[in-house]
């Protein structure tokens, strides 16, 4: 039986689905996938400047495992701006601490607090809102 694949958790899904090149002349190819947490170990690693230990740690990982996540995010961003692909947030095996929803009207995306009920975009108001987890 495969290994079952332990969960990373990831504190906040990526802010957009996708990035697009612009301005390139070769057509579309295909896009790369770009899991959450391999968004989310670029996102500790080089935005939030902590060394593997602090971010191994806060997603709940092995170092080595933080390092192979890493890695592979990091080769998926290169080739997609080597060769002009897209690239499209995939939710993987991220486990988030909170319910994230997203918003169908403006895209933005946020939590709900487990003591509110009424469940609509803080943004927009719409109630035409999705959990993140029902879009894989
Ligand atoms: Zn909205």
């Amino acid at each position: 039986m495969p290994r079952r694949k332990r969960m990373r958790k990831v504190a906040a899904p990526p802010g957009f689905r996708g990035y697009k090149p612009y301005g390139n002349r070769h057509g579309s190819k295909e896009h790369v996938d770009l899991l959450y947490e391999e968004y989310e170990a670029i996102k500790l690693a080089d935005y939030q400047l902590m060394n593997h230990q602090e971010a191994s740690h806060l997603m709940g990982v092995s170092r080595a495992t933080f390092a192979r996540v890493y890695e592979s995010a990091r080769r998926k961003i290169a080739r997609a701006l080597v060769e002009t692909r897209e690239i499209r947030s995939v939710f993987g095996n991220a486990s988030l601490d909170h319910s994230w929803f997203a918003c169908e009207d403006c895209e933005t995306r946020f939590n709900i607090p487990d003591n509110l009920t009424g469940q609509h975009c803080p943004l927009c108001k719409s109630e035409n809102i999705h959990s993140i987890k029902e879009q894989i």
